[in-house]
Protein backbone atom coordinates (compact mmCIF):
# COMPACT_ATOMS: atom_id res chain seq x y z
CA UNK A 1 0.00 0.00 0.00
CA UNK A 2 1.69 3.29 -1.17
CA UNK A 3 0.19 5.68 1.88
CA UNK A 4 1.14 8.61 -0.35
CA UNK A 5 -1.80 7.57 -2.71
CA UNK A 6 -3.93 8.63 0.23
CA UNK A 7 -5.40 11.82 0.86
CA UNK A 8 -8.35 13.71 2.66
CA UNK A 9 -10.11 13.90 6.17
CA UNK A 10 -13.10 12.17 5.49
CA UNK A 11 -16.18 12.61 7.58
CA UNK A 12 -19.59 10.13 7.27
CA UNK A 13 -22.28 12.33 7.46
CA UNK A 14 -24.96 10.87 9.62
CA UNK A 15 -28.89 12.32 8.62
CA UNK A 16 -32.21 10.73 10.12
CA UNK A 17 -35.18 11.87 8.47
CA UNK A 18 -33.43 14.17 6.00
CA UNK A 19 -31.84 16.39 9.09
CA UNK A 20 -27.96 16.27 9.83
CA UNK A 21 -27.11 15.17 13.36
CA UNK A 22 -25.02 17.45 15.27
CA UNK A 23 -22.52 14.74 15.65
CA UNK A 24 -21.75 14.93 11.90
CA UNK A 25 -20.97 18.82 12.71
CA UNK A 26 -18.75 18.63 14.97
CA UNK A 27 -16.19 15.79 12.99
CA UNK A 28 -16.45 18.35 10.67
CA UNK A 29 -15.24 21.02 13.03
CA UNK A 30 -12.57 18.34 14.18
CA UNK A 31 -11.91 16.91 10.51
CA UNK A 32 -11.19 20.71 9.41
CA UNK A 33 -7.77 21.20 12.33
CA UNK A 34 -6.58 17.95 11.41
CA UNK A 35 -6.97 18.58 7.44
CA UNK A 36 -5.31 22.46 8.26
CA UNK A 37 -2.55 20.03 10.26
CA UNK A 38 -1.68 17.83 7.74
CA UNK A 39 -2.39 19.98 4.57
CA UNK A 40 -5.11 18.46 3.31
CA UNK A 41 -8.88 18.55 2.52
CA UNK A 42 -12.40 17.48 4.34
CA UNK A 43 -14.76 15.40 2.45
CA UNK A 44 -17.99 14.50 3.58
CA UNK A 45 -20.03 11.23 2.88
CA UNK A 46 -24.04 11.87 2.49
CA UNK A 47 -25.96 8.74 2.08
CA UNK A 48 -30.04 8.56 1.69
CA UNK A 49 -33.05 9.13 0.06
CA UNK A 50 -33.46 13.16 -1.14
CA UNK A 51 -30.05 14.44 0.85
CA UNK A 52 -29.12 16.47 -1.53
CA UNK A 53 -30.32 19.93 0.00
CA UNK A 54 -28.34 18.97 3.02
CA UNK A 55 -24.78 19.27 1.46
CA UNK A 56 -24.59 22.92 1.42
CA UNK A 57 -24.97 22.74 5.35
CA UNK A 58 -22.17 20.50 5.87
CA UNK A 59 -20.01 23.02 3.17
CA UNK A 60 -21.00 25.59 6.06
CA UNK A 61 -19.58 23.58 8.51
CA UNK A 62 -16.33 22.69 6.89
CA UNK A 63 -16.32 20.32 4.46
CA UNK A 64 -14.42 21.48 1.25
CA UNK A 65 -16.01 18.30 -0.49
CA UNK A 66 -19.49 16.71 -0.12
CA UNK A 67 -19.92 13.13 -2.11
CA UNK A 68 -23.59 12.66 -2.40
CA UNK A 69 -25.06 9.36 -3.01
CA UNK A 70 -28.68 10.06 -3.48
CA UNK A 71 -31.13 7.02 -3.90
CA UNK A 72 -34.37 5.67 -3.10
CA UNK A 73 -33.11 2.27 -1.44
CA UNK A 74 -31.01 4.01 0.66
CA UNK A 75 -33.81 5.87 2.53
CA UNK A 76 -33.29 3.48 5.86
CA UNK A 77 -29.97 2.73 7.61
CA UNK A 78 -29.05 -0.61 6.11
CA UNK A 79 -25.60 -1.96 7.50
CA UNK A 80 -24.37 -3.67 4.44
CA UNK A 81 -25.61 -1.79 1.83
CA UNK A 82 -24.54 1.54 3.43
CA UNK A 83 -21.15 -0.37 4.06
CA UNK A 84 -20.97 -1.40 0.49
CA UNK A 85 -21.47 1.92 -0.96
CA UNK A 86 -18.25 3.47 1.46
CA UNK A 87 -16.14 0.57 0.42
CA UNK A 88 -16.46 1.27 -2.95
CA UNK A 89 -16.09 5.00 -2.11
CA UNK A 90 -12.83 3.97 -0.84
CA UNK A 91 -11.61 2.52 -4.08
CA UNK A 92 -12.51 5.05 -6.14
CA UNK A 93 -11.26 8.19 -3.88
CA UNK A 94 -8.84 6.45 -1.74
CA UNK A 95 -9.53 8.83 1.50
CA UNK A 96 -6.63 8.35 4.27
CA UNK A 97 -9.00 8.86 6.79
CA UNK A 98 -12.57 7.77 7.73
CA UNK A 99 -14.52 9.91 10.79
CA UNK A 100 -17.68 8.59 11.42
CA UNK A 101 -19.97 9.32 15.10
CA UNK A 102 -20.07 6.77 17.76
CA UNK A 103 -23.50 6.67 17.38
CA UNK A 104 -25.68 3.51 16.78
CA UNK A 105 -25.77 3.77 13.70
CA UNK A 106 -21.76 4.54 13.74
CA UNK A 107 -20.43 2.06 15.90
CA UNK A 108 -22.66 -0.36 13.40
CA UNK A 109 -21.09 0.54 10.47
CA UNK A 110 -17.68 1.32 11.16
CA UNK A 111 -16.05 -2.26 12.20
CA UNK A 112 -17.96 -3.59 9.34
CA UNK A 113 -16.30 -0.85 6.59
CA UNK A 114 -13.13 -1.59 8.71
CA UNK A 115 -13.03 -5.39 8.18
CA UNK A 116 -14.03 -5.25 4.62
CA UNK A 117 -11.27 -3.29 3.51
CA UNK A 118 -8.70 -4.88 6.30
CA UNK A 119 -7.69 -1.67 8.18
CA UNK A 120 -7.50 -0.22 11.66
CA UNK A 121 -10.66 1.08 13.34
CA UNK A 122 -10.49 2.82 16.98
CA UNK A 123 -14.11 2.73 18.60
CA UNK A 124 -15.37 5.98 20.87
CA UNK A 125 -12.64 8.08 20.42
CA UNK A 126 -12.83 10.99 22.44
CA UNK A 127 -9.72 12.76 21.03
CA UNK A 128 -7.95 12.95 17.67
CA UNK A 129 -4.49 14.96 16.78
CA UNK A 130 -1.77 14.64 13.97
CA UNK A 131 1.42 12.32 15.33
CA UNK A 132 4.71 14.35 14.88
CA UNK A 133 5.39 12.83 11.62
CA UNK A 134 2.69 15.41 10.38
CA UNK A 135 0.64 12.50 8.74
CA UNK A 136 -0.10 9.74 11.32
CA UNK A 137 -3.54 10.56 13.36
CA UNK A 138 -3.42 10.13 16.51
CA UNK A 139 -6.64 8.34 17.87
CA UNK A 140 -7.33 9.08 22.01
CA UNK A 141 -9.92 6.81 23.85
CA UNK A 142 -10.60 6.08 26.89
CA UNK A 143 -9.33 2.62 28.21
CA UNK A 144 -9.83 -0.02 31.64
CA UNK A 145 -13.05 1.78 33.03
CA UNK A 146 -11.61 5.10 32.19
CA UNK A 147 -8.51 4.94 34.23
CA UNK A 148 -6.21 5.56 31.39
CA UNK A 149 -6.52 7.50 27.57
CA UNK A 150 -4.87 4.93 25.22
CA UNK A 151 -3.25 6.46 22.37
CA UNK A 152 -3.62 4.74 19.04
CA UNK A 153 -2.26 4.98 15.56
CA UNK A 154 -2.64 3.04 12.23
CA UNK A 155 0.18 3.20 10.84
CA UNK A 156 0.47 0.81 7.58
CA UNK A 157 -3.14 0.82 6.73
CA UNK A 158 -5.32 2.95 5.20
CA UNK A 159 -8.00 4.64 5.67
CA UNK A 160 -7.03 5.47 9.03
CA UNK A 161 -10.55 4.77 10.80
CA UNK A 162 -12.21 5.74 14.13
CA UNK A 163 -15.22 6.15 15.63
CA UNK A 164 -15.98 9.49 17.66
CA UNK A 165 -17.83 10.10 20.58
CA UNK A 166 -20.59 12.74 19.98
CA UNK A 167 -20.54 15.78 22.03
CA UNK A 168 -16.78 15.70 22.87
CA UNK A 169 -15.92 18.15 19.92
CA UNK A 170 -17.99 21.55 19.84
CA UNK A 171 -19.72 21.70 16.99
CA UNK A 172 -18.07 24.40 14.38
CA UNK A 173 -20.18 27.93 13.35
CA UNK A 174 -22.23 27.77 10.95
CA UNK A 175 -20.31 29.81 7.34
CA UNK A 176 -22.94 30.94 5.12
CA UNK A 177 -20.61 31.95 2.47
CA UNK A 178 -18.49 28.82 2.66
CA UNK A 179 -17.87 27.78 -1.08
CA UNK A 180 -17.47 23.66 -1.47
CA UNK A 181 -18.04 20.79 -4.03
CA UNK A 182 -20.95 18.83 -4.45
CA UNK A 183 -20.31 15.35 -6.59
CA UNK A 184 -23.20 13.42 -6.73
CA UNK A 185 -22.37 9.32 -6.71
CA UNK A 186 -23.69 6.48 -7.54
CA UNK A 187 -24.28 3.67 -5.60
CA UNK A 188 -23.94 0.53 -6.94
CA UNK A 189 -26.06 -2.05 -5.52
CA UNK A 190 -27.99 -4.80 -6.05
CA UNK A 191 -31.01 -7.32 -3.43
CA UNK A 192 -28.12 -9.29 -2.10
CA UNK A 193 -26.16 -6.29 -0.63
CA UNK A 194 -29.39 -5.58 1.54
CA UNK A 195 -28.47 -8.57 4.13
CA UNK A 196 -31.01 -7.33 6.33
CA UNK A 197 -34.60 -5.70 6.22
CA UNK A 198 -36.13 -2.52 7.19
CA UNK A 199 -39.07 -3.26 8.87
CA UNK A 200 -40.17 -0.64 11.07
CA UNK A 201 -38.93 2.55 13.13
CA UNK A 202 -40.06 2.47 16.48
CA UNK A 203 -39.25 5.78 18.04
CA UNK A 204 -37.95 5.53 21.94
CA UNK A 205 -38.14 8.07 25.04
CA UNK A 206 -40.78 9.48 24.09
CA UNK A 207 -41.25 13.52 23.97
CA UNK A 208 -39.08 16.04 24.73
CA UNK A 209 -35.67 17.42 24.27
CA UNK A 210 -32.71 14.54 23.87
CA UNK A 211 -29.63 14.63 26.30
CA UNK A 212 -27.45 14.54 23.55
CA UNK A 213 -28.91 17.67 22.03
CA UNK A 214 -30.13 19.85 25.17
CA UNK A 215 -28.24 22.80 26.07
CA UNK A 216 -29.16 21.93 29.79
CA UNK A 217 -29.16 18.93 31.82
CA UNK A 218 -30.45 18.67 35.68
CA UNK A 219 -29.09 15.07 36.32
CA UNK A 220 -29.86 13.09 39.52
CA UNK A 221 -27.69 10.45 40.69
CA UNK A 222 -28.21 7.89 44.00
CA UNK A 223 -28.87 11.10 46.22
CA UNK A 224 -32.45 11.23 44.99
CA UNK A 225 -33.45 8.01 46.79
CA UNK A 226 -36.23 7.60 44.17
CA UNK A 227 -37.78 7.31 41.20
CA UNK A 228 -40.58 10.36 41.85
CA UNK A 229 -37.53 13.03 41.70
CA UNK A 230 -36.84 12.28 38.20
CA UNK A 231 -40.40 13.44 36.81
CA UNK A 232 -41.05 15.94 39.85
CA UNK A 233 -38.19 18.09 41.09
CA UNK A 234 -35.38 17.47 38.67
CA UNK A 235 -37.54 17.75 35.61
CA UNK A 236 -39.36 20.94 36.95
CA UNK A 237 -35.67 22.68 37.12
CA UNK A 238 -35.07 21.36 33.85
CA UNK A 239 -38.30 22.45 32.20
CA UNK A 240 -37.62 26.38 33.65
CA UNK A 241 -34.45 26.13 31.86
CA UNK A 242 -35.42 24.52 28.47
CA UNK A 243 -33.42 21.38 29.07
CA UNK A 244 -33.70 17.63 29.52
CA UNK A 245 -32.97 15.07 32.66
CA UNK A 246 -30.24 12.90 33.09
CA UNK A 247 -29.01 10.37 35.53
CA UNK A 248 -26.13 8.12 37.09
CA UNK A 249 -25.71 4.84 36.64
CA UNK A 250 -26.93 3.86 39.82
CA UNK A 251 -30.21 5.86 39.28
CA UNK A 252 -30.77 3.76 35.96
CA UNK A 253 -29.42 0.38 37.81
CA UNK A 254 -31.88 1.51 40.41
CA UNK A 255 -34.86 1.65 37.83
CA UNK A 256 -35.78 5.03 38.33
CA UNK A 257 -35.20 6.56 35.41
CA UNK A 258 -34.17 5.03 31.58
CA UNK A 259 -31.10 3.84 30.47
CA UNK A 260 -31.55 6.40 27.91
CA UNK A 261 -30.94 9.06 30.23
CA UNK A 262 -27.64 8.11 31.70
CA UNK A 263 -24.78 9.99 31.38
CA UNK A 264 -21.40 8.48 31.34
CA UNK A 265 -18.30 5.90 29.82
CA UNK A 266 -21.53 3.62 29.36
CA UNK A 267 -23.90 5.70 28.88
CA UNK A 268 -24.17 8.80 26.51
CA UNK A 269 -21.39 11.83 26.22
CA UNK A 270 -23.16 14.88 26.60
CA UNK A 271 -21.61 18.64 26.18
CA UNK A 272 -24.11 21.33 27.41
CA UNK A 273 -23.84 24.73 28.39
CA UNK A 274 -25.41 23.70 31.91
CA UNK A 275 -24.89 20.89 33.59
CA UNK A 276 -26.80 20.49 36.82
CA UNK A 277 -25.53 17.41 39.30
CA UNK A 278 -27.83 16.58 41.91
CA UNK A 279 -27.10 13.91 44.43
CA UNK A 280 -24.07 12.45 41.98
CA UNK A 281 -21.01 11.86 44.05
CA UNK A 282 -18.52 12.25 40.83
CA UNK A 283 -17.63 8.82 39.84
CA UNK A 284 -15.00 8.58 36.96
CA UNK A 285 -17.12 7.05 34.86
CA UNK A 286 -19.59 9.42 35.44
CA UNK A 287 -17.24 12.18 34.95
CA UNK A 288 -16.36 10.62 31.66
CA UNK A 289 -19.30 11.36 29.71
CA UNK A 290 -20.14 15.43 30.97
CA UNK A 291 -16.92 16.75 31.82
CA UNK A 292 -16.99 18.42 28.41
CA UNK A 293 -20.26 20.46 29.52
CA UNK A 294 -19.30 24.45 29.87
CA UNK A 295 -20.33 24.40 33.21
CA UNK A 296 -21.34 22.64 36.02
CA UNK A 297 -22.90 22.59 38.98
CA UNK A 298 -22.96 20.77 41.69
CA UNK A 299 -25.37 19.58 44.56
CA UNK A 300 -24.69 17.48 47.28
CA UNK A 301 -24.76 16.72 50.71
CA UNK A 302 -21.17 15.76 51.02
CA UNK A 303 -18.79 18.36 50.72
CA UNK A 304 -16.01 15.72 50.24
CA UNK A 305 -17.28 14.39 47.32
CA UNK A 306 -15.40 14.22 44.07
CA UNK A 307 -17.87 16.06 42.22
CA UNK A 308 -16.53 19.45 43.67
CA UNK A 309 -13.02 19.19 42.08
CA UNK A 310 -15.03 19.74 38.47
CA UNK A 311 -17.76 21.51 38.86
CA UNK A 312 -17.55 25.58 38.20
CA UNK A 313 -20.48 26.52 41.14
CA UNK A 314 -21.09 23.90 44.28
CA UNK A 315 -23.75 24.06 46.55
CA UNK A 316 -22.91 21.59 49.49
CA UNK A 317 -27.00 20.86 50.75
CA UNK A 318 -29.90 18.37 50.51
CA UNK A 319 -31.00 18.37 47.05
CA UNK A 320 -34.27 18.40 47.80
CA UNK A 321 -34.42 21.89 49.56
CA UNK A 322 -32.04 23.35 47.20
CA UNK A 323 -33.43 22.24 43.59
CA UNK A 324 -37.32 23.69 44.06
CA UNK A 325 -35.60 27.07 45.72
CA UNK A 326 -33.74 27.28 42.36
CA UNK A 327 -36.51 26.56 40.72
CA UNK A 328 -38.56 29.32 42.27
CA UNK A 329 -36.08 31.90 42.09
CA UNK A 330 -35.28 31.22 38.18
CA UNK A 331 -38.88 31.04 37.15
CA UNK A 332 -38.89 34.51 39.15
CA UNK A 333 -36.04 35.82 37.10
CA UNK A 334 -37.95 34.64 34.05
CA UNK A 335 -41.13 36.38 34.86
C1 LIG B 1 -17.33 -0.26 33.88
C2 LIG B 1 -18.17 0.74 34.61
C3 LIG B 1 -18.93 1.62 33.86
C4 LIG B 1 -19.72 2.60 34.50
N1 LIG B 1 -20.45 3.50 33.74
C5 LIG B 1 -21.11 4.49 34.38
C6 LIG B 1 -21.83 5.48 33.65
O1 LIG B 1 -21.91 5.46 32.40
N2 LIG B 1 -22.44 6.48 34.32
C7 LIG B 1 -22.40 6.56 35.69
O2 LIG B 1 -22.97 7.50 36.25
N3 LIG B 1 -21.76 5.62 36.41
C8 LIG B 1 -21.13 4.59 35.78
N4 LIG B 1 -20.51 3.65 36.54
C9 LIG B 1 -20.75 3.63 37.99
C10 LIG B 1 -19.90 4.60 38.76
O3 LIG B 1 -18.68 3.99 39.10
C11 LIG B 1 -20.64 5.03 40.04
O4 LIG B 1 -20.98 3.89 40.78
C12 LIG B 1 -21.90 5.84 39.80
O5 LIG B 1 -21.65 6.90 38.91
C13 LIG B 1 -22.39 6.38 41.13
O6 LIG B 1 -23.59 7.07 40.93
P1 LIG B 1 -24.04 8.21 41.93
O7 LIG B 1 -23.04 9.29 41.91
O8 LIG B 1 -25.44 8.56 41.56
O9 LIG B 1 -24.12 7.45 43.32
P2 LIG B 1 -23.16 7.56 44.63
O10 LIG B 1 -21.77 7.39 44.21
O11 LIG B 1 -23.77 6.61 45.56
O12 LIG B 1 -23.38 9.03 45.06
C14 LIG B 1 -24.57 9.54 45.61
C15 LIG B 1 -24.28 10.95 46.08
O13 LIG B 1 -25.47 11.58 46.48
C16 LIG B 1 -25.18 12.40 47.60
N5 LIG B 1 -26.46 12.63 48.30
C17 LIG B 1 -27.22 11.74 49.00
N6 LIG B 1 -28.36 12.32 49.41
C18 LIG B 1 -28.34 13.60 48.96
C19 LIG B 1 -29.24 14.71 49.05
N7 LIG B 1 -30.42 14.61 49.67
N8 LIG B 1 -28.86 15.88 48.48
C20 LIG B 1 -27.67 16.01 47.85
N9 LIG B 1 -26.80 15.00 47.73
C21 LIG B 1 -27.12 13.81 48.27
C22 LIG B 1 -24.14 11.63 48.39
O14 LIG B 1 -23.39 12.50 49.19
C23 LIG B 1 -23.31 11.03 47.26
O15 LIG B 1 -22.23 11.86 46.89
C24 LIG B 1 -19.74 2.66 35.91
C25 LIG B 1 -18.97 1.75 36.64
C26 LIG B 1 -18.19 0.81 36.02
C27 LIG B 1 -17.37 -0.13 36.85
Amino acid sequence: MDLAEYKGIYVIAEQFEGKLRNVSFELLGQARVLADTIGDEVGAILIGKDVKPLAQDLIAHGAHKVYVYDDPKLENYNTTAYAKVICDFFHEEKPNVFLVGATNIGRDLGPRIANSLQTGLTADCTGLAVDDDGKTIVWTRPALGGNIMAEIICPDNRPQMGTVRPNVFKKPEADPNAKGEVIEKTANLSDADFMTKFVELIKMGGEGIKIEEADVIVSGGRGMNGPEPFTGMLKDLADVLGGAVGASRAAVDAGWIDALHQVGQTGKTVGPKIYIACGISGAIQHLAGMSGSDCVIAINKDEDAPIFKVCDYGIVGDAFKIVPLLTAAIKKIKG
